[in-house]
């Protein structure tokens, strides 16, 4: 029997994040209310404030996993409404840090399906409980806090209907998961508290997208291919079956060295990656729609957890925490192993204390951000300070990266990792270790242009993008 800890938790924001914490706060609030400004659709359907929802979505192994614990079923009816599964690393190719990775069984499932799909199925299974209750067409404006703003005790929203006059709706516990452009850091400062630290690795990455029929066996049997970029190579792609027998295909480039938008430019930019396999792969296929962008200028990362005070009643999670570059495929399993966390702290029988919450959500984070930012900073032109340990995990890694072309066994711990099911220093056990330093080879140099494109610009130092 679970601990009711309050009457109502209040969770700002409908998406993957807030739809996750809603689920483990159902179990211990006696109302969970979710307040989202997108009119919610009926099904899978991109909406407005989840931009980012037409361009892939891998979901990690971890993220698999916590959603299957979270939502017992949850892979099984993925497979039920059609999307494809497969071993991550023997049905799909890896292309990381120019090497192909030999395949072999990972034992890791990788669910493809879109990310309106993967919405759609965590909100009805969330919705189901009978604590939560999703508000839609409703915009949060801010919160309501006791007279000397110690605690906050509810949230202040309109509906978007005429005629709406602003609401409170009172919380034992409000959440934010309001995603990248949180308001919490300038609310808190009007209330009179310090804003978060935030930490920003500046990486320029632009996406483009675009949906295909492709003809049968285009790319074999596999669920996926990936190419990732390099510093040689600041350009990479990933081509994704998804549900409906068709292909989700987002080319990238970091730097500024973005994919264009109209076809004949998109269809060069896939011919330049270093491996032909995107290219061919749609080279027959049939476009289904047109080309759609995405900039994304910088990982972001709030350090809540260092404030020397914070107030009660309050916290915050998911992109509203820590944005991570999304070529490193983490934001959802992230938030998944947030809600994971807090579902620790509400098991303990007491009110959540949000300082030590916001702690341990920053332990959740500090391996994936290790990965996306140390990653990022292997990047020349990328700002940010390169500790020792930086420079010496992204050397290694890159012999990881040369070594699994030749030996399935590394690429297994790799993509074990990558996937978060696995910590980094798993890489360096010592029979993984003998074989990376014994099998890795040098990095082939990067092919030629394909015609019609300039092929992939050394970047300008700096990106200006935002
Ligand atoms: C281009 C791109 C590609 C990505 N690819 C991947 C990937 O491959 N794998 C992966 O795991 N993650 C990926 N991510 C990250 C992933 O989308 C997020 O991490 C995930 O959606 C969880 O975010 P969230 O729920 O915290 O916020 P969001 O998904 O941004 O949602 C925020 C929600 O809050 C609502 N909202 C905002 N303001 C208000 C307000 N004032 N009142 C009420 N509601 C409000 C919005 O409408 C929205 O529903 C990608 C991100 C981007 C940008």
């Amino acid at each position: 029997m679970n601990t009711i800890l309050g009457d109502r938790a209040v969770v700002l924001g409908g998406s993957i994040a807030g739809l996750l914490a809603a689920r483990v706060l159902a179990d211990h609030y006696a109302e969970v209310v979710v307040v989202e400004r997108d009119e919610l659709p009926a099904g899978a359907a991109h909406r407005r404030g989840v931009p980012q929802g037409r361009h892939i979505h891998a979901l990690l192994a971890r993220g698999q996993q916590v959603l299957d614990e979270l939502l017992p079923g949850f892979t099984a009816e993925m497979v039920a409404r059609g999307a494809p599964v497969g071993d991550v690393l023997d049905e799909a190719r890896h292309c990381f840090g120019g090497h192909r990775f030999r395949r072999g069984p990972s034992g890791l499932i990788a669910v493809c399906a879109s990310r309106p799909m993967i919405e759609d199925l965590v909100r009805t299974r969330v919705r189901a409980f009978p604590a939560v209750r999703i508000l839609d067409r409703c915009d949060v404006v801010g919160f309501a806090t006791t007279a000397d703003a110690t605690r906050v005790t509810g949230a202040r929203m309109i509906r978007r209907a005429d005629g709406s006059a602003e609401e409170v709706l009172d919380a034992d516990l409000v959440v934010d998961a309001t995603g990248r452009g949180s308001r919490t850091p300038a609310r808190l400062e009007a209330l009179g508290y310090p804003r978060p630290r935030v930490e920003q690795v500046r990486i320029g990455l632009g996406y483009t997208t675009r949906t295909y029929r492709l003809t049968p066996g285009a790319i074999g049997g596999d669920r996926a291919v990936l190419i990732g970029p390099t510093p040689d190579h600041p350009r990479g792609g990933a081509l994704q079956a998804l549900e409906d027998d068709r292909h989700l295909l987002t080319l990238l480039g970091v730097l500024g060295d973005h994919p264009p938008t109209d076809p004949q430019g998109f269809d060069a930019f896939a011919r330049s990656l270093q491996f032909p396999d995107i290219a061919d792969a749609i080279r027959d296929g049939e476009p289904l729609d047109s080309p759609v962008a995405f900039r994304y200028p910088a990982s972001v990362r709030h350090r809540y957890e260092r404030l020397a005070r914070f107030p009660d009643g309050l916290l915050v999670t998911g992109d509203a925490l820590c944005s991570f570059n999304p070529v490193y495929g983490q934001g959802m399993s992230v938030a998944a192993l947030e809600a994971l966390a807090l579902r620790r702290h509400l098991e303990r029988g007491k009110k959540p204390r949000p300082t030590r919450v916001l702690r341990d959500l920053a332990r959740v984070i500090d391996v994936p951000w290790s990965i996306a930012a140390g990653g990022d900073l292997a990047f020349p032109e990328v700002e940010g300070h390169r500790s020792t340990q930086t420079r010496l995990v992204n050397r290694y890694i890159g012999r990881v990266l040369g070594a699994a072309e030749r030996n399935a066994e590394i690429g297994r711990a790799f993509v074990r990792v990558s996937g978060l099911v696995d910590p980094p220093s798993s890489l360096l056990r010592p029979r993984i270790l003998t074989q990376v330093l014994r099998t890795s080879r040098r990095r082939p140099a990067p092919p030629a242009s394909a015609p019609g494109d300039p092929g992939p610009t050394r970047p300008a130092r700096r990106t200006t993008d935002v």
